[in-house]
């Protein structure tokens, strides 16, 4: 049967029997921009949501060329060896100008896309930056629901997406190289203060003292910054994605972040700061939805900016115009 002829309910039960097929259907109708896939998919949604929240949600950041990829094909066959199962998500801030994201994309995972027990899954694709992370956000919901105890969510360490990961994740990752002795320049200070841990990948042949100096530099810049809400140190490893070198040491780091968090309560509490966080996201998501697709709005938009820019009008007084339309659309008047 076709994926229009399932229902919500029969998309739940697929998705709770750890159907990977129905979830991935169930996922395209999350990032539809349908308004009948938007119901749909709030429903499943909805439905699946008191079997989520079980799983750990690890951020994993790093610039182009870090070893991204490398790494969570190692980090993920590791922890599949151990019995995980694991969801690879995505949020790629460029795939909204290039229309196709390459994040996520299961040919950069080679030994993890042969696993049953892995589930990888390309960055959305369309709208803002906040509708993109809704999305995985709410994908999150469904491969927990799908069983996942473990998702990754990768994105590219340029800029404000690792804002929207860091508040969807329980423990943020930011993978980082060793280079010149200048390791420290061009690294934002806000992606270092959110980072959990922060690992410096290629620690391998000629490497590995240079990874070694760089981790102490980290470690020594990190003394610098204000001590996290959690309680947790953030603390700096090298490894080797590629030649599968210090990989355990990690995932024991996030393991004793997680018992840490939750003996001392700050897991639970990040995760309810959160769940407020994203319900204001979509209560401005959606106004911004119903504004930017209400007729009389759509009707006046462009005549209005144009009024703008031939300084008829002020800006101040367009917005002004514009939601009055808008408002006096919704009630009818
Ligand atoms: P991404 O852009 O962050 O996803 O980075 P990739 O995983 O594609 O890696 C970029 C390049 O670095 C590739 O040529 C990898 O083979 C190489 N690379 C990744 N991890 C390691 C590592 O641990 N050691 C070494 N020597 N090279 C690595």
């Amino acid at each position: 049967i076709k994926r229009r002829d399932y229902t919500p309910a029969e998309f739940t039960e697929g998705i709770l029997e750890g159907n990977i097929t129905i979830l991935s259907q169930a996922v395209t109708l999350v990032e539809s921009a349908k308004h009948e896939h938007q119901q749909m998919a709030q429903e499943i949604i909805e439905r699946c949501l008191p079997y989520a929240g079980k799983s750990v949600r690890i951020g994993i950041t790093g610039v182009p060329g870090a070893g991204k990829s490398t790494s969570i094909d190692s980090f993920g066959m590791h922890l599949i060896k151990e019995g995980r199962k694991l969801a690879v998500l995505a949020i790629d801030p460029s795939s909204e100008r290039s229309k196709g994201s390459i994040l996520g994309d299961k040919t950069r995972m080679e030994a993890l896309s042969r696993e049953k027990n892995a589930f990888i899954r390309p960055s959305p694709s369309a709208g803002s930056l906040g509708g993109v992370a809704r999305k995985t956000r709410e994908t999150i919901v469904l491969c927990e629901a799908a069983g996942f105890d473990t998702v990754f969510v990768e994105t590219v360490g340029v800029g404000q997406s690792e804002t929207a990961v860091h508040s969807m994740v329980d423990f943020f990752l930011l993978i980082q190289l060793a280079g010149t002795g200048d390791e420290l320049q061009g690294i934002k200070r806000g992606i270092m203060e959110m980072a959990d841990g922060i690992i410096i990948n290629k620690a391998d042949g000629d490497n590995v003292d240079k990874a070694r100096l760089a981790a102490s530099q980290f470690k020594n810049a990190l003394h610098l910054f204000p001590p996290a809400e959690s309680g947790w140190f953030p603390k700096v490893l090298t490894y080797s994605g590629y030649y599968n070198i210090g990989i355990k040491q990690i995932w024991d780091m996030v393991a004793e972040y997680v018992r840490f968090t939750k003996d001392n309560g700050y897991f639970d509490f990040k995760r309810n700061e959160q769940a407020k966080y994203w319900m204001y996201e979509s209560i401005n998501e959606t106004l911004k939805d119903s504004f930017y697709n209400n007729k009389a709005v759509t009707a006046i938009l462009s005549q209005t900016e144009n009024q703008v820019l031939s300084n008829e009008i002020s800006s101040f007084v367009a917005a002004k115009r514009m939601i009055d339309t808008y408002l006096a659309n919704l009630s009818g008047k």
